[in-house]
């Protein structure tokens, strides 16, 4: 860093740290004497709310991810995984893929927009056996997993494994399990034509949610349609339930309130998706930042008490809506606007002149349950069915950044409404990362 030079280190390349990337670019443009920097661990931004399309086929997995440096261009961009944060010290520690020795980045201003983790809540049976819903791997797994479970049960005589190969149970009724649920369902009906041995009432997909409401960022009325739509498709959702283990070939399934509560059910199945649960980044927790149910606690200008200049946007910031008094929720819209509002209390605090207060209105809410239906809150009236589905699309498509990887999308929800699904199983399994982050114990300092 140049001696006179003051650096801006942002956290996380996902929908928040790219989208406050961007306004700092466009705040900082001509300013010499303001360094940008963008650390992540994946060198491009993921579109999540595609990924249960790449577990279905519907979309390619190219597609639906952008390269960093192309969307942040004044940047100076890092791949690294962030092991620890030192606010007092001023300093993100990293480890590498490819050095023997670890990086220190010095900061002035930090924006930490890490997402989080899943949290399995100390269930280890769950977790070894579990799959997740959060990177493109986790989509490529399951997608082959599905594939493989139907090649199997298509020549499997006895109709107990059978019927656990065609079982698929999600557990968490947000966004991610009931979207993965959706699309899930819609690769099994369609894929049936090339398995004349799988009856529609062979399959089953089960969500299973703690809450009494899937989807509770939409409101009552909504959230009762949505369950009665997923339903509809024939998704079983088990309301007021949750999963308290899962060996690979069971999972046990708990009634927590209203008729029946207490009651334990065991459910044979091979494919666990777990998308419930929020815990820290490991960075975040091997950090003595202030964290409240896994997340960075904010004030009203998105900033950490106590670091002054030092901020959290997205998922892992724990930001009160002064309305409802609740946490907002975790979403792409939300982190995309603390994001703009972190840049713009960054440029403000740089400038000296008054911060704002993160001020969020919603402009809707939506989410796809399946082939050409959704639901949808937008301008205050609700939508469902398939004009709740073309608005998804819309939203989520411009959320691309670059038109190349938009017309990619596009053409490849084109060409699922003229041409089946392919069901060729790729030998993508579970596999930990080629090329590890190292564990490192000299630094340099940068
Ligand atoms: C399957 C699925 C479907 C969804 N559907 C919807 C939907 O329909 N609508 C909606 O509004 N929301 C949806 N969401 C939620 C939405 O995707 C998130 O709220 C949003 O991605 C949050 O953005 P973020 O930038 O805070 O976190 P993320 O997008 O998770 O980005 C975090 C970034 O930090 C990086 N990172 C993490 N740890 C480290 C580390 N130690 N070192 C370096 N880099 C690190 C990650 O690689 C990533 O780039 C969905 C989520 C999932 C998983």
């Amino acid at each position: 860093m140049a001696k006179n030079k003051r650096r801006i280190v942002v956290l996380g390349g996902g929908f928040a740290g790219t989208g406050c990337i961007r306004k700092l670019e466009s705040y900082f443009r001509n300013d010499e004497e303001i360094e940008i920097v963008l650390i992540s661990e994946d060198n491009f931004l993921l579109s999540t709310p595609m990924l249960p399309q790449v577990a279905s086929g519907m979309a390619e997995a190219r597609h639906i991810i952008t390269p960093i440096r192309a969307i942040c261009k004044k940047t100076t961009f890092y791949e690294g995984q962030v092991s620890s944060i030192d606010p007092h010290g001023r300093i993100v520690n990293l480890r590498r893929t490819g050095r023997k020795r670890g990086i220190g980045v010095r900061y002035d201003f930090l924006v930490i927009a890490l997402g989080s983790k899943t949290n399995f809540f100390g269930m280890k049976d769950v977790e070894k056996h579990a799959h997740t819903m959060k990177t493109l791997n986790d989509a490529l797994v399951l997608r082959n997993k599905t594939m493989d479970m139907l090649e199997q049960s298509e020549t499997e005589f006895d109709p107990i494994h059978r019927k656990s190969m065609l079982t698929f149970v999600i557990v968490g009724g947000g966004f991610a399990g009931i979207e993965t649920a959706g699309e899930l369902m819609d690769l099994l009906i369609d894929a049936r034509k090339h398995y004349p041995g799988i009856r529609e009432d062979h399959i089953s997909v089960i969500v299973v949610e703690s809450g009494p409401t899937i989807i509770p960022g939409f409101g009552e009325k909504l959230a009762k349609f949505a369950y009665g739509a997923v339903v509809k498709r024939g998704i079983d959702v088990r309301l007021n339930s949750a999963v308290t283990g899962f060996n690979g070939i069971e999972a046990a399934i708990k009634k927590l309130s209203g008729e029946g509560a207490g009651q334990e059910e065991v459910v044979r199945t091979n494919t666990l998706v777990w998308t419930a649960g929020v815990a820290a980044a490991d960075a975040i927790r091997n950090s003595i930042l202030k964290t409240e149910r896994g997340k960075l606690v904010v004030n009203e200008f998105l900033e950490l008490s106590g670091f002054p200049g030092v901020f959290a946007a997205g998922d892992c910031a724990l930001c009160i809506n002064p309305e409802t008094k609740r946490p907002f929720p975790p979403t792409a819209q939300i982190a995309e606007a603390q994001a703009k509002t972190a840049a713009a209390n960054l440029h403000a605090l740089i400038r000296n002149k008054k911060k704002a207060k993160f001020d969020y209105r919603a402009k809707g809410h939506m989410a796809i349950i399946g082939k050409r239906a959704g639901i949808a809150t937008f301008m205050g009236r609700n939508i469902v069915g398939f004009w709740a589905w073309i608005l998804w699309r819309n939203m989520y498509l411009s959320r691309i950044p670059g038109t190349e990887k938009r017309i990619r999308v596009l053409l490849d929800w084109t060409i699922d409404l003229f041409f089946g699904r392919d069901v060729s199983r790729m030998d993508v399994m579970k596999k930990p990362r080629s090329v590890g982050f190292r564990e490192t114990e000299e630094q340099d300092i940068w």
